[in-house]
Order: structure tokens, then sequence, then C-alpha cells
């Protein structure tokens, strides 16, 4: 049993190992987050509503871009194809070396488990799952332990004492500083954050930044964060301001 699993991991290294070979050879521009003429559209009625209306961006490694604009101009929908859970219709996108219009399923799933971390408005921890279970879960998923590393992170986001609770026996900041752990967990390259603080209140929503902002230097990863509060936007060393599923204006850096 102990030896299989042993092998599992070596592969899934292996597998690590010549995805990042890939990233190297693919990635002239040393993007790490790559889009050309990017469009999502939705059926509505018997038309049809471009989410995304031809988005040309990249992103370097260990970035800092808040993507900001009004209710329904498209920044989840950014968010969700850059975190590979999504796909274009048209136009080309590539996220740490992979392009996403032509990879396979299972790379796919080796790239959303080891290179990228989500942190959601609404939390998305596993109910039926402790703290220390949430937080260790992406490592699980990718059949690797690290219980030094998860309780490093449950340290670090002042939850060292409520790793046995479950979600619902913490608060919703308390809630979020897990979801924040588990998205670095893996010390992805890309954080990707949708209105981390919109159902905080503003202490516990500062708090959560200020965590997003350390474990995000730690990790050397770039942070890619939608949000409405232009104080949090303007904290941010730079900002992609959205319209009807356009950018208006990239600024800052
Ligand atoms: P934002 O995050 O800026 O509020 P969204 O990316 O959620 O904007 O939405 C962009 C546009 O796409 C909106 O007009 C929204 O109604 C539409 N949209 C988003 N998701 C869907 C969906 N699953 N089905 C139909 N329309 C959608």
């Amino acid at each position: 049993m102990k030896h299989g699993a042993g092998m599992i991991v070596g592969a899934r290294r292996r597998e690590r190992d010549s995805l990042s070979r890939v990233t190297q050879d693919e990635r002239p521009t040393g993007a790490l987050v790559h889009l050309r003429g990017v469009q999502r559209r939705y059926a509505m009625g018997s038309g049809e509503v471009a989410a995304l209306d031809g988005i040309d961006l990249e992103l370097a490694p260990g970035a800092e871009l808040a993507v900001v604009g009004p209710s329904g101009c498209g920044k989840s929908t950014l968010l969700n194809l850059i975190s590979a859970v999504d796909v274009v219709d048209a136009g080309r996108i590539e996220v740490c070396g992979v392009d996403l219009t032509c990879a396979s399923e299972r790379e796919l799933v080796a790239l959303r488990r080891r290179e990228i971390g989500v942190v959601f408005q609404a939390f998305h921890l596993v109910p039926n799952l402790t703290a220390r279970e949430n937080v260790a879960l992406p490592l699980a998923l990718d059949g690797v332990r690290d219980d030094a590393r998860v309780d490093e992170l449950l340290e670090r986001v002042g939850l060292a004492a409520r790793a046995a609770h479950y979600p619902a026996q913490l608060s919703g900041g308390e809630q979020q500083r897990v979801s924040v752990a588990r998205a670095v967990v893996h010390r992805p390259r890309l954080l990707v954050a949708d209105e981390p603080t919109g159902n905080l209140d503003s202490k516990s929503g500062a708090r959560v930044l200020e965590l997003i902002a350390e474990l995000r230097r730690d990790a050397g990863a770039a942070l890619v964060m939608a949000t409405h509060d232009r104080e949090i936007a303007a904290a941010m060393r730079e900002r992609l301001h959205m319209r009807d599923g356009r950018i208006l204006e990239r600024e800052g850096a």
C-alpha cells in the first residue's frame, strides 16, 4: 500500500517536472497568463450576451492585478477562464504554459491542482471536512501529505486552535482564512480571488486581504483579484478596468 502510494507520488512529481518544462519552452514572452482575442458568450432568450468580447491580457509571474468594473461587466467570467474552470468560445488562452484551448482533461486537472489557487466570495469549504482537512485537501487530491505545511498555514492564518472545527462552527472571516490557506497550500504560481471580502465585515475583510497579500508574497505567486472596493483596488499594483465584457484600461505598475 505504502509502496504504491509512493510510486504514485513519484509519477506525479515526474509529471509536474514535465509540466514545468513545457511551461519554460512554450512561454517565449515570459508571461504566466496570456489571452488573445478571448470571447465568452452566453445564450439569452433567442440571442446571446457577450460576457467577454475580445480580451487581450498578459500577466507576468508575481504580478498583482485588481479587476474592477460594474456588476455584470465580465469579471467573474474572466477569472473562471484564467482558473481553467471555464472554456473560451473564441480566442486563445494560455496559463502557466498550458494552452487551455487544446489541453487534455488530464493536463487541465494537473494545472488546476498544482499551479492555481482560488479564493471565492462564498468560501466554498467542504462542509463535512474540518478546517485542517480543508487546508490539506489540494495536497491530498494530488496524493501528497505534508502535515508541517498544513500546520504552518493554520498557524499563519490564526486558526491553529480551531483546526478541528467544521466550517459551520467558524465565523465567515475564519472560513475565508481557511480558504486562503487552502488556496496557497500547494504553492501555486497563480492565485485567483473573486470578491474575497464580499461576504465579510470590514475588519474580517481587512485581515483576509492582509493574509492574501502576505501568503502570495511568500509563494511568489501572481494574484488576480476581482473587487468592487476602490480602496482594495487602489492598494494593488495594477488595475484592469472592465465594461461590457471589454477592457477599458489597465493602469498602475
Ligand atoms: P461580473 O463578475 O463583473 O459581475 P459576470 O462575469 O458574472 O460579471 O457576468 C458577465 C455577463 O455574463 C453578465 O451579463 C451575466 O449576466 C452574464 N453571465 C454570466 N454567467 C452566465 C451564465 N452562466 N449564463 C448566462 N449568462 C451569464
